[in-house]
């Protein structure tokens, strides 16, 4: 008679089937649905610009208005709480502003970071967090000190032990608004103790990263306190940079990115800029400004997205509850976001790299396993980031049953050994 068949037989028979008959699925990067970019289509081609000047007299043509044009600035401002003085609108890229701020401060900055160039210079990394954050500070050769996410921001009782200690810590990133990947905003308390906190370094800097400033999922919409009045409040206006762009709004290709921070800040940094180039794409800025006009226009334009967004959120949510229950239940846990990209799945230890790389036999590619991490590190290996917004409702709900299944298998075969 042959033995019982378990629960691990069964499941290793069921991801032999998905071997058998590969896929070419992704679920890997944060990017608009075709859907989703076929919402802004209008801005490329409904715009019509009849008046080539802008409120402030910039021929939008030519050269000029390295800081962006007014009506531009006052749109961004709007997102960000800032005067137009306190406003420069870049090309299509918050991450090229926010690469550019670390560059300047690290090396060209009258008091460049390396100047001294035996003493490290480190960042408070609250981690698990975007890793494009991370490859910019390890390409710039600032170490990176994670710091653990509690579900309401980074760690303050961690953070400012350690700023107020160590004056190699220059700054850190902060996501605040429905956070890349883990989908956690910032309580007011952390916003207050990050702009009052005391930091070792004077040029402590903060990038406060807004990417999903209005990108809610659901009709609870969080606010996070304004944390540039906060800081200016407590003494320190040139602490916070914030960064916003319409990557997520408009089209990520041709988008239009803007920073946030003190007027010094600001001419330190269009100083900085001025030596690479003479003026960013203003007939974009111009373009912009037609299409999404005020913050109430942006913010029916987001309900948009949410409406083809959600559903994916959802299905995850299914399909994940419906799977991980009764004796499965330890298995994993995830994030139900209520607004952004992503949904963040804790497996138990160790099994996270090796559930992205069955996935990845099986034709679904997922981003890799914790690189939500600084250096990709995490000793726990459980860390795995799904980014929903690209795939198809069908293609979602193949993927989020080959991961279930992945997810056992791994699992089991950790406690089998
Ligand atoms: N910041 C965060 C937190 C992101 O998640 C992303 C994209 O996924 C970006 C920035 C990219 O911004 P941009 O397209 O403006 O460079």
């Amino acid at each position: 008679m042959s033995q019982k068949e378990t629960r691990l037989d069964i499941v290793r028979a069921q991801y032999a089937l998905y071997k058998e008959r590969p896929m070419d699925l992704t679920i890997a990067r944060g990017i608009p649905s075709k859907k989703q970019l076929k919402l802004s289509e209008g801005l490329v081609n409904d715009v019509k610009i009849d008046d080539w000047l802008s409120e402030d007299e910039i021929d939008i043509r030519n050269y000029g208005g390295l800081y962006g044009i007014k009506e531009a600035r006052e749109l961004f401002g709007s997102l960000l709480n800032t005067t137009v003085e306190e406003t420069f609108v870049g090309g299509n890229s918050s991450l090229q502003l926010m690469f550019a701020v670390l560059s300047h401060h690290m090396y060209t900055k009258e008091k460049a970071w390396n100047k001294d160039k035996d003493k490290p210079i480190k960042f408070i990394c609250p981690s698990p967090g975007y890793d494009r954050h991370w490859f910019m500070l390890e390409h710039l050769g600032i170490e990176m000190i994670p710091v653990e996410l509690t579900g309401n921001g980074p760690d303050m009782e961690v953070v400012e032990k350690l700023v107020s200690q160590d004056a190699s810590i220059k700054g850190m990133f902060v996501v605040p608004k429905y956070n890349n990947p883990t989908g956690e905003s910032v309580s007011d308390d952390v916003v207050d103790r990050l702009a009052t906190m005391h930091t070792a370094a004077e040029d402590f800097v903060i990038l406060w990263d807004n990417a999903y400033v209005v990108h809610h999922l659901r009709d609870e919409k969080v606010e996070v306190k304004d944390i540039f009045a906060a800081s200016k409040t407590a003494g320190n206006p040139d602490r916070v940079i914030q960064f916003v762009s319409t990557s997520k709004m408009t089209l990520p290709g041709a988008g239009v990115a803007a920073m946030g921070a003190s007027v010094d800040n600001l001419q330190e940094m269009a100083s900085h800029f001025g030596k690479q180039l003479i003026s960013f794409d203003k007939i974009n800025q111009k373009r912009h400004v037609a299409f999404l006009k005020d913050r109430e226009t942006i913010e029916a334009h987001m309900e948009k997205h949410a409406e083809i967004l959600a559903p994916k959120f959802d299905w995850i949510e299914a399909i994940l509850s419906a799977y991980f229950h009764g004796d499965r239940e330890s298995f994993v846990t995830w994030t139900s976001p209520k607004g952004g990209y992503f949904v963040h799945l804790t497996t138990d230890e160790g099994c996270a790299s090796k559930i992205v790389e069955k996935m990845t036999a099986i034709g679904i590619s997922l981003t890799p396993a914790n690189a939500a991490y600084p250096y990709g590190i995490n000793p726990l290996n459980n860390s795995i980031r799904l980014a929903p917004s690209f795939a198809t409702l069908d293609h979602l709900e193949i993927a989020m049953e080959a991961l279930c299944v992945c997810i056992e298998l791994v699992t089991l075969e950790k406690y089998e050994s």
